[in-house]
């Protein structure tokens, strides 16, 4: 009976001591497992502060393009749009969650964002409130990121205007190059065909040698112009008396002037411009050559330097109103044939415009059709 005791005591003290350490044992699991739980949840913690950092890195540096950035999710919904982004679109309000068919109305730019939302990169111009953007569409999934894409809007009008400009200045000036040319090519076969009398030579020959010699005077300002239009500022600047410029002006026009009946009066000055002395020889020979060009006989040109201003005015025929936005355009005439007659080119009003720019000058013109026209050149 005795023994029996002892057994069952023993064998409960064995049950305790066996659940003890089963209990111990899951309470070192336990303890184990909220320690990794600990560690998973700091390093999410700390993957969450790295990407917030990601982000706010992405934001300020995206917030500080002038370049505009629009983020997109799978969907084509804005997850994110910078400061110059919201300016082209003009958008106040909050974008977040937007789809781009809100910003983007063109079929054909819509088409761009899905493709680039499904993993193809392309480029489309885009005119929005008169400006030109280069719009490139490109998919934003990586190996850890979820589908997207990233739009982004390169402002290109000035460029876009200047190849336009070019673009046309090419063209014009082919064809101002075909025009004496196919007049020299044509004189030229009639006389080398032997159809001209004798008593026209002469004629034919002047005609190729007035003919060659435009061609030398364009290609002269041509050249003349692209050199100014390399030159964003003056490299050589020097105190010029503009009153010795004026007078070899006048000097070196005066046969011009008296084949012309033009009279040209300089008031004398000391007024002086810091500036490049050839340019400014070239700015007032153009506008006094002009003013003596479309004159009329026994007509006057007049020309004061006060001040900081020089008034340039001639009693000519003077110049329509409706032309007169579009004098300082290259290759523009309000009478072709006036301008072809006295060996205009179309050209000497382009490059005064871009002599003043480099000097810091402004031109103002007032006219009066048969009476005649003021051009004012005030120096800064
Ligand atoms: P062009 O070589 O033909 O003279 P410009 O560029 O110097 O070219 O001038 C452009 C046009 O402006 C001229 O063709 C002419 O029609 C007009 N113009 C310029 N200056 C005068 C002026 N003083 N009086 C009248 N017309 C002028």
């Amino acid at each position: 009976m005795k023994i029996t005791i002892i057994i069952i005591v023993l064998s409960i003290l064995l049950v305790i001591y066996i659940i003890k350490r089963a209990v111990d044992y899951h309470k070192d699991q336990i303890a184990i497992l909220k320690r990794k739980i600990e560690l998973e949840q700091k390093k999410a913690e700390k993957n969450l502060e790295k990407l917030q950092n990601r982000k706010d890195t992405i934001k300020r540096i995206t917030g500080n393009m002038s370049e505009g950035v629009v983020m997109l999710d799978a969907n084509a919904d804005i997850v994110s749009a910078n400061a110059s982004a919201l300016n082209i679109f003009d958008i106040k309000d909050e974008i977040k969650g937007v789809n781009i068919i809100e910003l983007l109305r063109e079929l054909k730019l819509l088409e761009y964002a899905h493709k680039a939302v499904e993993g193809e990169t392309s480029d489309a111009l885009m005119n929005r409130n008169g400006r030109i953007y280069d719009v490139r569409f490109s998919p934003s999934q990586g190996a850890s990121q979820p589908r997207g894409a990233i739009l982004l809007f390169l402002d290109i009008t000035e460029k876009h205007e200047s190849e336009k400009l070019r673009r046309e200045f090419s063209a014009n000036v082919s064809h101002e190059l075909k025009t004496p040319l196919t007049n020299i090519s044509g004189n030229a076969e009639m006389l080398a065909a032997g159809v001209v009398s004798e008593a026209d030579k002469p004629e034919f020959y002047n005609r190729i040698y007035d003919e060659s010699r435009r061609m030398t005077t364009l290609v002269d300002d041509i050249m003349y112009l692209s050199r100014l239009d390399e030159k964003s500022e003056l490299r050589e600047k020097e105190s010029v008396n503009l009153y010795e410029i004026l007078s070899e002006v006048k000097k070196n026009l005066s046969e011009k002037a008296e084949k012309g009946n033009v009279s040209i009066a300089i008031c004398e000055t000391d007024f002086s411009v810091t500036g490049d002395r050839n340019m400014l020889y070239e700015l007032f020979f153009n506008l006094i050559e002009n003013a003596v060009k479309y004159n009329v006989d026994g007509g006057k040109v007049e020309v004061i330097a006060a001040k900081n201003i020089v008034t340039i005015s001639d009693t000519g025929i003077g110049i329509p109103e409706e032309s007169l936005p579009f004098i300082f355009d290259r290759f523009y005439r309000v009478d072709r044939s006036r301008s072809k007659k006295t060996g205009g080119t179309g050209l000497g009003l382009a490059i005064v415009k871009h002599i003043a720019a480099l000097h810091n000058a402004e031109i103002s013109v007032k006219s009066v059709v048969s009476t005649g026209t003021k051009i004012y050149i005030v120096f800064n």
